[in-house]
């Protein structure tokens, strides 16, 4: 098992550009695994539930260089556990979110690393900004000065072919790119978090700087 692990991700680190960053996503993944992972190299870890993360956190102390990343749906009254144990928040998917988050971070003393969650397509599945409401909240997101703002996240609809998912990630790269033309303050773009174990070939192809990746490094989850 250890060894498929370090197999894996030594298989998927040959093929992603030096610029973009590998996340092993490893929610249902005990603590062991992640520590096996850890040992292949990988520093940066995804997970999204809190309590649930929280717990593989406590065993895992001992790894004081690793960077904790959430990627799932935060409900606000999880959210001060969030920015306590989370670097970066992936997942951030309405203007209410986020100003909760930066009221927190600004009591808390902390500067959480942010992405915007966004829906390029309508999807009753998922959170996140449509475009034209997110262009109208960023004036607000600019005055969140404890958010660092770091760039968009996408996860695309299910059931889409490969040049239709391509679409989803080359729009939100544009998207990013109008953002950060507009010169905001507080709002960085150069990040982009897309692509999954099925369709981080595309969002590589589309310029993507984070894989979200799970399953193709720990197997199908039960
Ligand atoms: C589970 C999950 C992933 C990883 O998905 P895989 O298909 O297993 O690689 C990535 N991003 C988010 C937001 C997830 O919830």
């Amino acid at each position: 098992m250890i060894d498929t692990i370090h197999e894996r991700i030594h298989a998927i680190r040959s093929k992603l550009p030096e610029s973009v960053h590998l996340l092993a996503i490893t929610k249902t993944v005990t603590s062991e695994v992640i520590r096996s992972a850890y040992n292949a190299g990988i520093r940066d870890f995804g997970e999204n539930r809190i309590q649930e993360a929280i717990k593989k956190q406590n065993a895992l102390q001992d790894l004081t260089d690793i960077t904790w990343h959430f990627i799932g749906h935060l409900q606000s009254n999880k959210a001060k556990k969030a920015l306590q144990c989370f670097s970066w928040i992936h997942s951030v998917d309405n203007l209410k979110l986020a100003e909760h988050l930066h009221k927190l971070a600004v009591k808390l003393k902390v500067s959480p690393l942010v992405l915007l969650q966004v829906k390029i397509l309508p999807d009753p599945t998922k959170s996140g900004w449509h475009i034209p409401q997110l262009m109208a909240d960023l004036p607000t997101l600019n005055n969140f000065k404890n958010l660092k703002i770091q760039g968009l996240m996408t996860i695309p609809p299910q059931g889409l072919n490969e040049t239709q998912t391509l679409e989803i990630f080359n729009r939100t790269r544009e998207l990013a790119v109008e953002i950060q033309s507009q010169n905001w303050s507080h709002i960085q773009m150069k990040n982009l978090s897309m692509g999954m174990s099925g369709d981080y070939h595309l969002a590589i192809q589309a310029g993507t700087t984070m894989v979200r990746l799970g399953t193709i490094l720990f197997g199908e989850r039960s």
